[in-house]
């Protein structure tokens, strides 16, 4: 593998690759190869690349400006525990090999997490880089993407040459940041520059529901970046905030600034890092949850008392897109306790629930002992539950139960998965505006959801991604942090 000489008019040929998952290491889960959608070569079109999302950002972007991109190899999971050892081996050894075998490049750009840590190895992301660099060489550019809760490490620094990151929480401009990474690479093979990092570390620990976009401090922040790229042709080429990930106890933990441009301006580069890092520090005490939040019998109670419906209520602690298990019963017990009428709850993941109401099939009725009450348990506590089993169903490959327990709607699956969109629960036959309390298993909603709620809650319930974050168990985290210790 070489890298060609700059040839005008000569088209770049870039590999494209990437690995996306944000590991929880608080949770029991083990994260193996077969969780990964995966997709090697022109596969990626049809497997990983759907649109708006950052493969088709780098992709559909490296088409326009008439380079030749070359799709190595992808592989995607939805956020959980610790990836096993062999499977990160096999994912690090396939997009290097695959690298290795696709004739002459021109450079590499990469979607990554950044928030990825395998089973003895806290700072994957820069395992990967480093492998990538020692197998191509100091000179071929590497661009990552990068989702804004990255937790950046010096190795990540040291190995890549550039970086973009998401602008958005929720995240919706996938595309626009992957679309950005492959420019940046296109312009730095179209000049002959060299792209180098300057970054700053932040010690601040920030959970996403604290720091969403569409409010402040972010707004700002958000604004900040765009101000310190402004320059069409000098100065920053990409300035970034990442934001750490905070339910992973990792002695990276935290926030960073990072800014990305040609070497030839590194001073200035170092300037811009330290003014972001600056700035966001001193905005620390505005984070706040950008939704109303309480304990979960008081989120009850402030939603039995509103009489605008539907509320929707986030079970926060239980968050699967954030890496929890999923299977955690406290909303449903606490529903049934009340007597609640009503209510939905989407979705918990137990297989054997499932499987015991297809067995009983629509209009029958099934014992169920679902999830696990305690989250905090190794050893499972179920609920017992005596259901109506109102349909079976699968949607995207996923097989829930929709079932019954007095005027409480339970949607449980076979598979731990976001649900993303009401429409999912349309497909299986419920009508989410009907119901005057939708209990998603989330934290920040998506869009959809937000559209749908007249007004919305985060319960701060127990379990793996429990949004008090002084309350998890972090023994490896660098410290001193805001807000765990006073600075
Ligand atoms: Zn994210």
């Amino acid at each position: 593998m070489t890298k060609d000489e700059a040839h005008p008019g000569k088209k770049a040929r870039i590999a494209v690759a990437g690995i996306m998952h944000e590991t929880n290491t608080f949770t029991a889960l083990r994260t193996g190869l077969a969780d990964f959608t995966v997709a090697a070569g022109q596969e990626v079109h049809a497997v990983a690349r759907w649109k708006g999302n950052v493969f088709d950002g780098i992709l559909g972007t490296l088409d326009d400006l008439g380079a030749e991109a070359v799709p190595v190899y992808f592989a995607r999971a939805l956020p959980s525990g610790l990836i096993e050892a062999a499977a990160f081996e096999a994912i690090c050894d396939r997009i290097a090999d695959g690298i290795a075998g696709c004739g002459p490049i021109d450079g590499i750009c990469l979607a990554l997490h950044g928030s990825m840590c395998a089973e003895g190895c806290d700072d994957s992301e820069g395992e990967l880089l480093a492998r990538l660099r020692a197998a191509v060489g100091r000179e071929l550019p590497i661009v990552c993407a990068l989702d804004m809760h990255a937790t950046v490490t010096a190795a990540m620094i040291a190995h890549a040459d550039a970086f973009a990151a998401y602008r958005t929480a929720p995240h919706i401009d996938e595309y626009d940041t992957g679309a950005r990474a492959a420019k940046l690479l296109h312009e730095a093979l179209a000049t002959g520059r060299k792209l180098v990092n300057e970054w700053s570390e932040i010690p601040v620990l920030i959970a996403g529901e604290q720091s969403e976009t569409g409010v402040q401090p972010m707004r700002d922040l958000m604004e900040a970046l765009r101000l310190e790229e402004r320059a069409p042709d000098a100065g920053p080429r990409s300035a970034s905030y990442l934001l750490g990930f905070p339910w992973a106890d990792s002695p990276f933990g935290g926030c960073a600034a990072i800014v990305s441009g040609f070497e030839e301006e590194r001073a200035e580069l170092r300037q811009a890092a330290g003014r972001l890092a600056e700035l966001f520090w001193a905005k620390r005490q505005a984070f706040a949850f950008s939704t109303e939040a309480a304990l979960l019998e008081e989120a009850l109670d402030l939603a039995a008392g509103e009489p605008r419906k539907p509320v929707i209520l986030s079970d926060s602690g239980d968050n699967p897109t954030a890496g929890a298990s999923q299977d955690v019963t406290l909303v449903v017990q606490a529903l049934i306790a009340r007597r609640a009428e009503r209510a939905l709850v989407a979705t918990i993941f137990d297989p054997a629930a499932v499987l015991a109401c297809e067995t009983a099939g629509a209009g029958g009725n099934a014992e169920l002992r679902l999830g696990r009450l305690n989250p905090y348990e190794t050893a499972p506590s179920p609920l017992p539950l005596h259901a109506a089993v109102v349909r079976t169903g699968t949607v995207l490959d996923v097989n829930y139960a929709v079932a019954a327990v007095g005027g409480i709607t339970i949607v449980i699956s076979d598979r731990r998965t976001a649900v993303y969109d009401p429409a999912i629960l349309e497909a299986l036959g419920l009508r989410p505006g009907a119901f005057d309390l939708l209990v998603v298993k989330s934290g920040y909603l998506s869009p959809a959801y937000k559209a749908l709620a007249e007004r919305t809650i985060l319960a701060l319930t127990p379990g793996d991604t429990d949004e008090r974050l002084s309350e998890l168990p972090y023994r490896r985290l660098r410290r001193p942090i805001y807000p765990l210790d006073e600075m």
